[in-house]
């Protein structure tokens, strides 16, 4: 090793030079990380391959500003070189981080290079020479460095931006080309599309960068160490900027975190109200706000406004004063891509001197107006693209971008799911070939076989067992079955639930899995879905189909046959045959002793058939009975039993919607349900048991009781009491809440207080006391996902952990070390994070179905656009209303912007009249010289539903009451026929175990996966949609403390 100095020019905080004299250390070896080394450096961990044409070596300017295009995972053999690193990380640690995790992840084909440590590729920098110069000059020796080092077997491509070191360096050696980036992505990546566009508009931003205007708008940042100070000592507040849907451009508010128990004021967050105070802050960005003076303390607005979600306000007009601040300081961007529309132009010159700049107006309303440089502003008018913002300078009213893909035309199908998906951060391109290359094989040549070593290490059920499923008809990814039966002389009974092995097949670490943790989860939509797993596992060996062998992870019980307490559990891997995959309709008809022709044993001979039959219906029934009992057994101890919406698109050969099949609720439903939630509550004991600091469960925290206000104030205006102390008091005080009149009255209900409900969480046990563990919604101490590892990757975390445990019984330590309770705890936040995307996404592709549905229709002349209301909530303005029979809720004006109010005639009909509006606790009444209306809660009503059509955001639908009648005059009591070409809906029972019942739904027919259509939405998803939207919402701060605590 040599020592050498190092001399650097640092800036102090103050803006002082300071020279530093560092110690330098070269060495003869670092590490190249090549497979065609041939030096024999020891080279750990993830290498470039040894087959390719050349690899590529980009210099500091490259990586500062083009590290987006080397994101491409189809560019191969990168060298990032640390000189490169360090001038990246002065740009700003997001970048870096940024650059590290492409490094760290091996789906990238690329490698760091020390090469400042490298004694033959380091270059001290010369007296007078520029940092610039110098990094160019250290990454072309870097770039020399390999080409020798790999003795001349590969060529080696620096690019770099500076034209002067193309110049100096192209013909300096051979086999070390110097290009910039136009040319290497001319030259090496023709087809690559998207890299040169991302290329182009990248270099149009840099151009424009250079000409900004110097006037200031807002604010300086303060310097991050006057921000850790003023944070330490109080004076500044961090937190969250969360923009209001509804006010986008003078609402936001600062939810503070984890400083509630300070300052009790600060509760519900800090209102931050105009551009100026947000001083630059965009949604989500994690920022330090300072309090203005009390005497500038003001409320938000709140009365009905147009736009998405109008249903969002509690009481209108203006709220008391809440603690208003201003952004001092951003500590965190976090900004992502964002999907935009260019402005109208209408063939007039644009807004700026420069006719290429451009205010691109974002598809999410919380986010500024971003300015782009692009020559396409015209060709892509109502086109939908992505961008990403640059910067945003405290010169500029706007924050810069570019442009990074264009998605397609504005309202065409792809298009806005394309939207829907981006704006949500979900990432899902197809299955690498890496990836696929890592799968088993199971093809008609080579069918895939139980492992005689593997069988010998499992429990074998095939012959003992009778095993089967019960999931939607047509399911090809059977992640869970069943087994029950008597044992020991009928004095105790033997309950099993056997769910897929995936962990069997997804080693950690490896590419599948990494993907597999990245996206969390299998995305539904409405009429399509992303999975998680390739098919070869999901459909094939992981799904424990019928007549064929499969490994399971099982949990069995021995339960006494009489009073059911468990007596033993097992817990271990298993080798399973399903005799039987049925459906629940075909499972439900066996129970109900209908005539039902069982596929598995139709051509057996009568009596054959008759004993089969015979002991297949009483494992049915064995099941029924001990799952009704588990469930009285959580119902004592006050198990919720929410309501949800359900709706499902059907779609034709052309992917119009036509129908919905309406599913009906069936016992064995539950039933299946209900196993799963036993198994993932033992399967939640063992972990938590075995390792009390770092295992994954779920817990759902009681929801913050004045959340339930509106509720219980709904409620009594129908004449009922609702109690919300305890989980078993709400459950009770719902069951009484029925109108014998309107069953819809009872599933309103419960559908506010759904709502009302926190989320359920994953988390590390050892990030929370054990008294935080509880599942409310459950009623269960402990809780966590184990049956659905196809489709939830906190199911295989979950798998791991038990295999752990299980190794652990047996006294032999676990495989490999486990996740600490940080990285146990992270992982659980990653999930919590996609699974709320997954549950935005997949409402808003509902919504969007919705749109397209109605959007065909003439709402003048065609009569499905006219439905029948409800009313749940009274508003100055206006009513909030639920439309069972297409599931949708929204706003019903009674006061429109000109000032008329609804008059109703003698039969109901209403009409815009000029006239008075006065509004009570439970209804809201109209005077005018055409008559009067009256609308209380609970009434039912007449509405039309259009579609408002905006260029820049997604359609959304438009209620508008026409007659003060229930709809047809039928009343509520007759449902309308449910005839085919007819958007259904339907209400389902909901609660978290309705999550275990969707976890058996979202599976694709044959059929429907020809059409790319999935089945019904995962119904706790839909719970969640109904908060989203907010049905009732206290005070939009609370709500978003809510949401995000
Ligand atoms: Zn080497």
């Amino acid at each position: 090793m040599i020592k050498t100095e190092k001399i650097l020019h640092l800036k102090s905080s103050r803006g002082r030079k300071v020279r530093v004299v560092r110690e330098h250390y070269l060495r003869e070896r670092v590490p190249c990380y090549s497979a065609a080394c041939q030096a024999d450096c020891v080279n750990d961990g993830k290498l470039l391959p040894g087959d390719l044409t050349h690899y590529v070596v980009p210099d500091a300017g490259v990586l500062v500003d083009f590290l987006e295009i080397l994101e491409f995972r189809e560019l191969q053999g990168i060298v990032f070189t640390q000189t490169a690193c360090q001038a990246l990380h002065s740009k700003g640690r997001r970048y870096y981080n940024r650059l590290r995790n492409l490094v760290k992840d091996p789906r990238h084909d690329c490698v760091l290079f020390h090469n400042e440590f490298q004694r033959y590729s380091y270059r001290p920098r010369e007296k007078g020479e520029s940092l610039e110069k110098w990094q160019t000059r250290c990454v072309y020796w870097a770039a020399v460095w390999y080409y020798n080092h790999l003795a001349g077997l590969m060529n080696v491509v620096m690019i770099t931006q500076d034209r002067a070191a193309v110049d100096r360096f192209s013909s300096l050696s051979s086999g070390v080309f110097v290009v910039s980036v136009q040319d290497y992505l001319q030259n090496f990546w023709p087809e690559l599309q998207a890299a040169h566009e991302l290329l182009g508009s990248i270099s149009q931003a840099l151009q424009e960068k250079e000409g900004e205007d110097s006037e200031r708008e807002f604010a300086e940042h303060l310097p991050a160490e006057v921000l850790e100070a003023g944070i330490k000592s109080g004076r500044y507040i961090t937190g969250t900027l969360n923009v209001s849907k509804h006010r986008a451009q003078s609402e936001a508010a600062v939810t503070t975190d984890g400083l509630s128990g300070k300052n009790k004021d600060l509760s519900s967050g800090v209102l931050v109200f105009g551009s100026r105070n947000r001083n630059r802050a965009v949604h989500g960005d994690a920022v330090a706000v300072e309090l203005l003076p009390k005497t500038e303390w003001r409320g938000t607005d709140t009365a009905l406004t147009d736009g998405p979600g109008d249903d969002k306000s509690s009481e209108d007009g203006e709220t008391k004063p809440v603690p208003t601040g201003r952004v001092v300081g951003i500590l965190q961007r976090n900004w992502r891509d964002y999907v935009v529309t260019f402005p109208n132009r209408d063939g007039t010159p644009s807004q700026t001197r420069n006719s290429q700049r451009i205010l691109a107006v974002p598809w999410d309303r919380r986010i500024p107006k971003i300015r782009i440089s692009t020559q396409q502003a015209d060709a892509l008018q109502d086109h939908r693209v992505v961008v990403r913002i640059d910067s945003w300078e405290s010169t500029s009213l706007y924050p810069n971008g570019h442009s990074v893909r264009v998605l397609g035309r504005a309202g065409e199908l792809e298009t806005e799911v394309q939207t829907i998906l981006t704006e949500n951060c979900i990432h899902v391109p197809p299955f690498s070939d890496a990836q696929l290359r890592e799968m088993p094989v199971n093809s008609p040549e080579k069918p895939w076989k139980v492992e005689a070593a593997e069988a010998a290490r499992r429990r074998d059920l095939r012959e003992t067992h009778l095993v089967f499923s019960i999931d939607p008809l047509g399911c090809e990814d059977v992640d869970d079955t069943l087994s029950v039966r008597s044992v020991a002389g009928g004095k105790l009974l033997e309950l099993g639930v056997h769910i897929a092995d995936v962990t069997h097949f997804v080693a950690e670490g490896t590419l599948t899995d990494l993907e597999a943790r990245t996206r969390a989860t299998t995305y539904y939509l409405a009429d399509r879905r992303y999975d998680m797993l390739p098919a070869v596992l999901s459909a094939d060996l992981c799904s424990l189909l019928g007549g064929v062998d499969r490994y399971a992870m099982s949990v069995m019980w021995q339960l006494d046959a009489e009073t059911l307490a468990v007596r033993e559990v097992w817990f271990g891997r298993t080798l399973v045959r399903s005799s039987y995959q049925l459906h629940y309709e075909l499972a439900q008809a066996l129970l109900d002793g209908e005539a039902a022709a069982v596929p598995e044993i139709a051509e057996l001979g009568r009596e054959e058939k008759d004993a089969k039959m015979a002991q297949l219906t009483g494992a049915l029934e064995l099941l029924t009975h001990l799952a009704r009992h588990l469930r009285a057994q959580r119902d004592r101890g006050g198990a919720l039993e929410l309501e949800g919406v359900e709706v499902r698109a059907q779609l034709d050969e052309d992917r119009n919607i036509t129908a919905l099949v309406p599913r009906q609720p069936l016992e064995v439903h539950e039933t299946v349900a209900e196993c799963m939630i036993y198994a993932n509550h033992w399967v939640a004991r063992k972990i938590q048991e075995t390792f009390p600091s770092q295992a994954l469960l779920r817990r759902h925290p009681p929801a913050r009781q004045e959340l339930f206000s509106q509720l219980v104030d709904t409620a009594r205006a129908g004449g009922f009491t609702v109690e919300t102390r305890t989980n078993k008091d709400l459950a009770d005080s719902l069951d009484r809440a029925v109108d014998p009149e309107d069953p819809l009255v009872n599933r309103l209900l419960r559908m506010m207080a759904t709502q009302a409900m926190s989320q359920a969480l994953y988390f590390s046990t050892g990030a929370q006391a054990q008294d935080q563990y509880y599942h409310y919604g459950l009623a269960l101490d402990r809780y966590t996902h184990f049956t659905s590892p196809i489709r939830r990757y906190a199911d295989i975390v979950v798998h791991r952990l038990l295999t752990a445990a299980i190794a652990v019984e047996k006294g032999a330590g676990p495989d490999k070390a486990l996740p600490s309770n940080k990285e146990v705890e992270e992982m659980a936040h990653h999930i919590n994070k996609k699974n709320r995307a997954a549950q935005r996404a997949q409402n808003l592709s509902m919504g969007l179905f919705q749109c397209l549905y109605f959007k065909e229709r003439d709402p003048e002349t065609d009569q499905r656009c006219l439905a029948d209301a409800v009313i749940y909530s009274i508003r100055d303005n206006g009513v909030l209303v639920f439309v069972p029979e297409y599931g949708l809720k929204g706003a019903v004006y009674v006061k429109n912007k000109e000032g008329q109010v609804v008059a109703a005639a003698p039969d109901g009909s209403c009409e815009w009249q000029s006239g008075t509006v006065r509004r009570h606790p439970d209804h809201i009444s109209t005077t005018s010289a055409g008559g009067s209306a009256t609308f209380r809660l609970f009434d039912h009503i007449t509405v039309r539903i259009s579609v408002r059509s905006t260029h820049s955001h997604g359609d959304c639908l438009n209620l508008e009451v026409v007659s003060d009648r229930p709809h047809r005059g039928a009343g509520p009591r007759e449902p309308r026929p449910q005839g085919r070409g007819q958007l259904v809906q339907e209400v389902v029972r909901l609660a978290e175990e309705a999550q275990e019942k969707a976890a058996q739904l979202p599976k694709l027919s044959k059929e429907e996966r020809e059409f790319r259509q999935s089945r019904t939405p995962n119904l706790y998803s839909l719970l969640e949609e109904v908060r989203e939207e907010a049905l009732m919402d206290p005070d939009w701060v609370s709500q978003v403390c809510a949401t995000t605590a």
